[in-house]
C-alpha cells in the first residue's frame, strides 16, 4: 500500500485573528542590522510615521506608542484618565470587552460592566438610560470595543456617541480597535472618539509587540488634571516628544518602526477607503460561503445580523467537537490554521470544541480566502461533517462581482 499524498507542504496560511499575516515587505523591512537609535534615519521617522499612524486612525490628534500589545495599550489608555475610584461604564459584547474592564478594575476604577452578551451588539436604550440616570456626571468614561474578536461583533459607535450627545453627558469615549484599525470603517475624529487604542498586529500588519493609544485635546484635558500617571505609561512625553527616546520611554522598538513604517506605506498607497472596501469585499465573500454551509443546521454564523459583522473576523460554530476536528483537519492536513473559539464556552468544557474563528485582517486578498474557504470544504468533507452545498460557489460570485 503506497503512503497518501501529504499536502501540507508548502506555503502556510495562518487564518487567525491575530496576529495576521505579514507581508513580506515588511518582514524585509525588519530585517537589518542594528541601527543607530542617537541620530539618523530612524529619529528622522518619527514624525512621518506618527502622520501616518493619524491617517489610519482618522484623527488629526494625537498618537502616544507603546513597546508592548494591546494589553499595554489597555492600561495606558486607563491609567491616564481614569484615576483610582473613577467610575467607568463598561460596555462589552465579548470577551475582550470584559477584559478591559477587568483591567479597569485592577487599576482601582470603579467598573460598571454591562454585559450584552455573546450574540447582540450594544443595546442603545439601555444606555441610553443609564446616562439619563447618571444626573451628576459620574461615570468617567465608556469603554466600548468596536470590534469583538471572541464573538465578531462590530458595533456600532456613531450611535453609541449620538446617545451620550442626546444625554448631553460628559464622559469620555473610549474605544477599542485593536482588531478592527485599517480593516473596518472607523472615523476617530467624526464619530467624536475621544481615546482610541490600536496594536500593530493585526490591521498594521506588523509582529506583536507595539501598540498605539490615540487621543483628542479632551482627553489630554482629563490628563492633565488627573494627581499622578505613572512616568513609563503617561501619554503626554509619547505625544508630545520633544527627544527621540520620549516616543517610546526608553529604547526604541527598533526594527518594529521599519515594519511599520512599510506597513503604513502599503496601506497608504492602497488607500484607506480602498484597504476597507477589500476587507468589506473579502469579508463577504466569507459570509456567503458560511451562510451556504449554514444551510444544514449543523455550522453556524455567530453573528446573524451583518450590520453587526465585523470585516476583520467571523466567529463561527460548528456542533462540538466538529470545530476542534475541522482546525487539527486543516492544519494538519493542508497547512491552514483557523482560530480557536474564544469567550464562547470554559476551557474544559466539551462546549469549548464547538466554537472557531476565521481571521481576514491585513494582508489578505481574494485567492488567499477562497483557498481558506476551500480548505474549510475539503475538511467537512474528509471528516464526514454535515454542510450545506454551494458555499464555494456563493463565495466565488461575491469575489467575481466585487472585483
Ligand atoms: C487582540 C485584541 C486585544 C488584545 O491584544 P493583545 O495584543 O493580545 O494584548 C484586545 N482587544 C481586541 C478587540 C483584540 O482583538
Amino acid at each position: 500500500m503506497s503512503t497518501p499524498p501529504n499536502l501540507s507542504h508548502g506555503r502556510s496560511y495562518l487564518a487567525i485573528p491575530g496576529p495576521s499575516v505579514m507581508p513580506e515587505a515588511v518582514l524585509q523591512a525588519m530585517h537589518r542590522a542594528a541601527p543607530n537609535i542617537y541620530a539618523g534615519e530612524l529619529v528622522q521617522m518619527m514624525p512621518g510615521l506618527v502622520a501616518d499612524l493619524k491617517r489610519v486612525a482618522r484623527t488629526t490628534h494625537h498618537v502616544a506608542m507603546y513597546t508592548g500589545n494591546g494589553h499595554a495599550a489597555w492600561e495606558a489608555s486607563l491609567v491616564n484618565v481614569v484615576a483610582p475610584g473613577d467610575k467607568v461604564l463598561v460596555l462589552a459584547t465579548g470577551r475582550f470587552g470584559i477584559g478591559w474592564g477587568e483591567m479597569a478594575i485592577s487599576i482601582g476604577a470603579e467598573a460598571e460592566v454591562f454585559d450584552f452578551g455573546l450574540q447582540a451588539p450594544l443595546d442603545m436604550d439601555r444606555i441610553a438610560q443609564r446616562l439619563a440616570a447618571d444626573k451628576g456626571h459620574e461615570i468617567k468614561a465608556i469603554l466600548a470595543v468596536h470590534v469583538d474578536t471572541s464573538t465578531s461583533l462590530r458595533n456600532d459607535i456613531v450611535a453609541l456617541r449620538q446617545v451620550m450627545d442626546d444625554a448631553d453627558h460628559p464622559a469620555l469615549l473610549m474605544v477599542d480597535c485593536i482588531a478592527s484599525l485599517g480593516c473596518d470603517v472607523f472615523e476617530m475624529d467624526a464619530w467624536g472618539v475621544d481615546v482610541m487604542v490600536a496594536g500593530c498586529q493585526k490591521g498594521l500588519m506588523v509582529p506583536p509587540g507595539m501598540s498605539f493609544v490615540f487621543f483628542n485635546d479632551k482627553a489630554d484635558a482629563a490628563r492633565a488634571k488627573m494627581k499622578r500617571v505613572s512616568w513609563y505609561w503617561d501619554w503626554t512625553p509619547r505625544a508630545h516628544a520633544e527627544e527621540f527616546f520620549q516616543y517610546h520611554g526608553g529604547t526604541a522598538p527598533t526594527h518594529h518602526l521599519y515594519g511599520l513604517r512599510t506597513a503604513l506605506d502599503m496601506i497608504h498607497a492602497e488607500g484607506m477607503e480602498q484597504v476597507w472596501l477589500r476587507h468589506q469585499t473579502l469579508a463577504s465573500a466569507v459570509w456567503a460561503a458560511c451562510e451556504a454551509w449554514s444551510a444544514e443546521g449543523h455550522f453556524a454564523m455567530n453573528v446573524t445580523d451583518p450590520a453587526y459583522r465585523s470585516h476583520a473576523v467571523t466567529s463561527l460554530r460548528l456542533q462540538s467537537p466538529d470545530a476542534t476536528a475541522l482546525r487539527d483537519w486543516v492544519e494538519s492536513q493542508i497547512g491552514l490554521t483557523l482560530g480557536i473559539g474564544l469567550g464562547m464556552a470554559p476551557p474544559g468544557d466539551p462546549a469549548w470544541h464547538g466554537f472557531f474563528r476565521l481571521g481576514h485582517m491585513g494582508h489578505v486578498n481574494g485567492q488567499m480566502i477562497m483557498g481558506l474557504l476551500g480548505g474549510m470544504e475539503a475538511g467537512m468533507r474528509a471528516l464526514g461533517i454535515v454542510h450545506g452545498k454551494g458555499a464555494l460557489d456563493g463565495a466565488a460570485q461575491v469575489i467575481a462581482s466585487g472585483a
